[in-house]
């Protein structure tokens, strides 16, 4: 693919017409937005999708609401399914990715001496509950180092693995930068095993296609505000049916499981077990929508453009004097972590906001064994989606310019 020539307006080489999708797309019309990987811009037709179930709830009763949306907030269920090539009732909606995460996680159980396997690029609070879990069961957390391209390392993987090893844990897109991880080896390797695989999707659900087939994970987490464009407040986990066998689920609810009239209670068939009762249906319905707009635009067309634009961006400050970009990995997403050699990161992206210019910066604690190894946050984090124009892209790379300049 060229990724150094895309049509900046109209129609571009993926067939999205993308005027029309940024006029769909309001904030697009105020600002660069290049914090996907933050949340994305919603659409109109997710905004409209939130708006008018609180509208119908303030008419008519928030029950009375749900009762009369039953079929479209179930319909999430099977609609996300369709996106990341599961079963309905291997979904579970929460709201937000973390705790979809922690149902997952807190659900398997640990005795000293297991180990849990996980990757450099892990999340913070993946890290965390790792470390409260050995803290706890006495289990130990082994981190598997990347291979030369900064991905992790799967021949070590392979290595690792043995009767002791309970979970292995994985991001696929880290927080912190543009690496993909080799999801689908890792899948490969755990199956082989017999290993129960959790992976944190959290960047890459909307960005690119995620194929839970494909990628053979047992448990997968993902968010609804990030590149998918969801509202914020969403999230889900996908659980493979079999894995139901092994995961006791940490807390109970009367969503999750049954009162069976004596003293005892029974889990409610599928992942829905991992659900709380209470939820926004409004935020639901919005998710909805940002899957179905997924779904409809194709993801393959999406992941083209997005990582293209990345690739543009990334190349682009690669080539300024007095700038360095820090994306690891042999495949390469839409996140761009880069420095301006001479100027703290926070004040490149304040520079950045100042022009109407939406970035975010990593943070050392959010990626703890990336900082353990590599001593290079804060970043700035520019991410942008299929929405975005080259144009856009090359403002950014202009104040960028700019400030490497007067600082050299
Ligand atoms: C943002 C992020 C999370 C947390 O998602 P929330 O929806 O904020 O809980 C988890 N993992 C990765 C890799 C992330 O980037």
């Amino acid at each position: 693919m060229d990724h150094t020539r895309m049509d900046d307006i109209g129609t571009d080489h993926t067939g999205m017409d993308i005027d029309a999708l940024r006029k769909d797309t309001p904030g697009t019309a105020n600002r660069v937005h290049l914090n996907n990987a933050g949340a994305g811009l919603l659409s109109r037709q997710t905004l409209e999708a939130v708006t008018s179930h609180l509208e119908l709830e303030a008419a008519v009763g928030g029950y009375e609401a749900a009762d009369q949306e039953q079929d479209r907030i179930d319909a999430t269920r099977t609609n996300l399914a369709r996106l990341l090539g599961g079963r309905p009732d291997e979904l579970a909606l929460f709201d937000n990715s973390t705790h979809a995460w922690n149902a997952a996680f807190y659900s398997l159980t640990f005795e000293p001496g297991d180990r849990i396997l996980t990757g450099r690029a892990e999340y913070g609070s993946n890290v965390l509950a790792y470390l409260q879990t050995a803290r706890r069961s006495g289990a130990e957390v082994v981190v598997v180092p990347d291979d030369e391209f900064g991905q992790l390392d799967t021949a070590a993987l392979t290595g690792l693995i043995d009767e002791r090893t309970r979970l292995v844990g994985v991001s696929h897109v880290p927080t912190s930068g543009g690496l993909v991880n080799p999801a689908a080896e890792i899948g490969r390797i755990t199956r082989a095993a017999g290993v129960p695989f959790l992976l944190d999707a959290t960047q890459t659900v909307g960005q690119f296609p995620v194929d839970v087939t494909e990628i053979g994970c047992d448990m997968l987490t993902g968010t609804g505000r990030k590149f998918l464009r969801g509202p914020r407040g969403t999230g889900f986990l996908w659980v493979r049916s079999e894995a139901l066998e092994y995961l006791d689920p940490f807390v109970s609810d009367i969503e999750a499981a049954t009162w069976d009239g004596e003293r005892g209670f029974t889990w409610h068939d599928g992942a829905r077990r991992f659900e709380s009762w209470e939820a926004s249906h409004a935020n639901v319905l919005g998710l909805d929508a940002a899957v179905r707009q997924a779904l409809d635009l194709g993801m393959e067309r999406i992941g083209q453009r997005a990582t293209a634009l990345g690739a543009y961006l990334r190349d682009r400050l690669d080539a300024l004097p007095g700038v360095t970009t820090y994306d690891l990995g042999r495949v390469r997403c839409a996140i761009v972590t880069a420095k301006v050699d001479a100027v703290p990161t926070a004040d490149v992206a304040a520079a950045l906001a100042r022009q109407g210019i939406n970035v975010t910066t990593t943070v050392p604690e959010h990626t703890q064994f990336d900082t353990e190894v590599r001593d290079v946050h804060p970043l700035v984090r520019l991410s942008p989606h299929y929405y975005n124009t080259e144009a856009e892209l090359d403002r950014a790379v202009e104040v960028i310019a700019g400030l490497a300049r007067t600082a050299g």
